[in-house]
């Protein structure tokens, strides 16, 4: 390489495209060509229509005048115009390799999986959905999967999409929540010092009041009826169903704060969602009261309401 390149440039001796072909094949060789030469971006795109012809050379001067700002623009506008010529560049398998990121958005991630599965020309609709299931770092959408499987990757995307729209809509009810003034009187505030709220009281909405003011003593129970599912699971399913009521908030200790165990019911740290003892007593009351029979493993379990002993309310620190 030297100075003198653009002097001896010569046009790369490439096949013409003319659109009946692979059109990544021709950006790659030709930008390959070219690039060894030393061409700048600029130089890439005003010799390139040289090396088109038919269909090709058709669409190129359809483009509107100053509308392409660069080689990868051009490029991508060629390989979507011609899309239909495209070989299969990806197998249904490595879509296993296409995981959400952090912070990423569940709505980018399908995003991003959905073109890498345009990539795929024959696609393997089950293995594009478990690759979708297990890739994405949402917590709620797998289980959803796993209770029933979609028919094909169309129903798929139209799951994951509600789940993206559910998580967009939590986000903006939380940044309205960030909004400081009216923190609802919740039994919350009743209960505890503002000063020593948790942070979770802070920053997410609190539960609906009429729930909240709705808590009767606490039922505790001697013996547990066996479900199918996990406590966490099981919470994940019936959240926001309006059979839950909102937890007792667990007493503030500074230790806890930096505890890698996270209670989803409680929305705090210091235990995980699964050795939740107060989501074990409100599962519990729910089944007595007939609302988790979908849950419940054994049919003879599956009793009729029971009267419980009540257990006056008083801040536990078991959970
Ligand atoms: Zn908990």
């Amino acid at each position: 390489m030297d100075e003198s390149i653009p002097q001896r440039f010569k046009m790369p001796q490439i096949e013409p495209y003319d659109g009946s072909s692979d059109p990544l094949d021709h950006l790659q060789s030709y930008k390959a060509l070219m690039t060894l030469q030393g061409a700048t971006n600029a130089q890439l795109c005003k010799a390139f229509p040289a090396t088109l012809r038919k269909a090709a050379r058709l669409w190129f001067s359809g483009l509107k005048p100053n509308s392409i700002l660069s080689f990868e623009q051009l490029g991508r506008q060629l390989a979507t115009h011609f899309a239909a010529s495209r070989r299969q560049r990806r197998t249904s398998d490595s879509l296993f390799a296409i995981k959400q990121k952090e912070g990423e958005s569940l709505k980018d991630y399908i995003s991003r999986f959905t073109s890498a599965t345009w990539e795929v020309r024959d696609l393997d609709q089950s293995i594009a959905i478990s690759a979708l299931k297990t890739g994405t770092r949402s917590y709620k959408f797998p289980f959803s999967i796993k209770k029933s499987f979609p028919t094909d990757f169309v129903e798929m995307l139209a799951r994951a999409r509600k789940y993206a729209k559910a998580e967009e809509a939590m986000a903006s009810r939380r940044e309205a929540a960030e909004q400081p003034a009216k923190m609802q009187k919740t039994r919350h505030e009743e209960c505890s010092q503002p000063s020593s709220r948790s942070p979770w009281h802070e920053k997410e909405p609190p539960w609906p009041k009429s729930l909240a003011h709705s808590r009767s003593p606490l039922q505790k129970f001697q013996t547990y009826t066996p479900l199918t599912s996990t406590r966490a699971e099981i919470f994940m399913e019936i959240e926001g169903q309006g059979y839950l009521r909102p937890p007792w908030r667990m007493r503030p200790i500074e230790s806890r704060k930096h505890s890698k165990k996270y209670c989803h019911f409680h929305r705090d740290r210091g235990h995980d969602t699964e050795d939740c003892y107060e989501l074990r007593d409100e599962n519990e009351a729910l089944v007595r009261r007939g609302r988790l029979s979908c849950f419940v493993r054994d049919h003879a379990y599956r009793r009729e309401p029971e009267q419980q002993k009540l257990v006056p309310r008083e801040e536990r620190d078991d959970n």
